[in-house]
């Protein structure tokens, strides 16, 4: 798994589905058709969407 924004490979599962990127602080989910959107995480731990990856995530 690598993150959709910044392709870095510290990525850790937080939840099913539901993963955290450590150098770029993004949550991701990846969608059925491989894309993922991604959300960034603030301090009161609320989501907001920043849109869909660019790239097919493996
Ligand atoms: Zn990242």
């Amino acid at each position: 798994m690598t993150c959709p924004r910044c392709l870095s490979h510290r990525v850790g599962q937080v939840a099913a589905g539901q993963y955290y990127c450590g150098d770029c602080c993004i949550e991701f989910t990846p969608g059925a058709d491989g894309m993922a959107r991604m959300f960034l995480v603030d301090e009161e731990g609320e989501l907001t969407e920043l849109g869909t990856g660019e790239e097919k995530i493996t």
